[in-house]
């Protein structure tokens, strides 16, 4: 079927926290870029490019390549997903925050023209209900605390607590958490590399005693003979996020074992097929894998929920519902009760415009 029109749309969506940060910024905004791709009976595929700037490239970089790309992509077989997105390597390095929005709009005009759900495209589902992991921003103990209360109130039983390279003040802030929400309760922490590897040792050793079952990305994402001693010296699962922006990242850390588990996402992986790509490389190389903050619209965590749901292998909860903390998402359709996102047999990736969001639905 013939792609007549590709189309991007600006998408910002405040928090409801306007106050959210983390170690790398300040974040009140949730920023990106709507990719809608026509195919000539009408049909029309959506895929979200995130342009959060610690994705490496920012809102109008990540606007321009699309705009570059989308040659590449109008008057193509929309079936032909393989042979357009090579192309678009080809034509491009890098940009995996702009390619990502493509394969995935791709992937939900080949699933709804076929009337099937994107995950049938990648194996069916392995799983129906994906637990919610859900993102404490930095703030004092305190307030963290009382916002994973507020939380656990809605039903999430795993948290992640966001810390900043603080050894004591760090370590506090999971005691506050822990405290609060008692022993049976999933705690992670997230440095976003603001450790230097002894400190992550020290904190995440520390840690350990308050049960926590992950520690993501201690050190700098550069520094992977820093990440491979903190894994060795710490009781406590490693994962890297920054440090697998891409699948040939993926593919050093899992070959050189130098963490427990990566945290996958389209955004940085560039796309639906390459995050599979990277899942089946982990299982071949026996780390662990899930996918991380899917910070966005519905129409985002939808595409991770497809994947995951094909994904059997997947070790632990996933970050799928960071939208639920926007003040207003333009999209509706996904499931999301008691801390549990679940699969519905909606076609394509599970979502759509809400009416009068000015996205183009089909027939306009
Ligand atoms: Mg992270």
């Amino acid at each position: 079927m013939k792609i007549v029109d590709i189309r991007a749309h600006e998408s910002l969506l405040p928090k409801q926290d306007k106050n959210w940060k983390f170690a790398l910024a300040a974040s009140g905004m949730s920023e990106g870029w709507i990719v809608s791709i026509h195919a000539e009976d009408g049909t029309i595929g959506y895929g979200y490019a995130s342009s959060m700037a610690h994705y490496g490239a920012p809102h109008e970089t990540v606007g321009g390549a699309l705009n570059r790309l989308f040659k590449h992509v109008k008057g193509k077989d929309s079936r032909q997903i393989a042979t357009i997105m090579d192309d678009l390597d080809h034509v491009m390095i890098g940009n995996n925050q702009a390619k990502a929005g493509i394969d995935c709009a791709l992937h939900d005009l080949q699933a709804r023209q076929l009337g099937i759900q994107i995950c049938d495209l990648f194996g069916g589902p392995a799983t129906r209900e994906i637990h919610s992991l859900r993102i404490l921003p930095i703030k004092s103990p305190a307030d963290m605390a009382k916002n994973a209360r507020t939380l656990a109130n809605k039903g999430v039983r795993h948290f992640k607590i966001k810390v900043h390279g603080e050894v004591d003040e760090d370590v506090a802030r999971v005691a506050a958490v822990r405290k609060e929400v008692g022993p049976d309760m999933h705690l992670t922490v997230d440095a976003n590399q603001s450790y230097a590897p002894k400190d992550a040792i020290r904190a995440l050793t520390r840690m350990a005693e308050y049960n926590i079952d992950l520690a993501e990305q201690p050190v700098n994402a550069m520094d992977l003979i820093g990440l491979k001693t903190v894994t060795a010296a710490v009781p406590v699962t490693v994962e890297a996020d920054e440090a697998a922006y891409s699948l040939d990242q993926v593919m050093t850390l899992v070959r050189e074992r130098m963490v427990d588990a990566i945290s996958l996402k389209i955004s940085k992986l560039g796309g639906l097929r390459k995050t599979y790509a990277a899942a089946m490389i982990c299982q071949a190389g026996g780390v662990r894998y899930r996918l991380g903050a899917h910070s966005g619209p519905q129409l985002l965590a939808a595409h991770g929920l497809q994947l995951a749901a094909a994904l059997p292998g997947i070790w632990y909860s996933s970050e799928l519902t960071e939208f639920d903390g926007l003040a207003e998402d333009p999209w509706e359709g996904l499931d999301l009760r008691e801390g549990v996102l679940r699969l519905t047999d909606a076609v394509g990736c599970g979502v759509l415009p809400k009416a009068g969001s000015n996205l183009p639905l089909k027939g306009n």
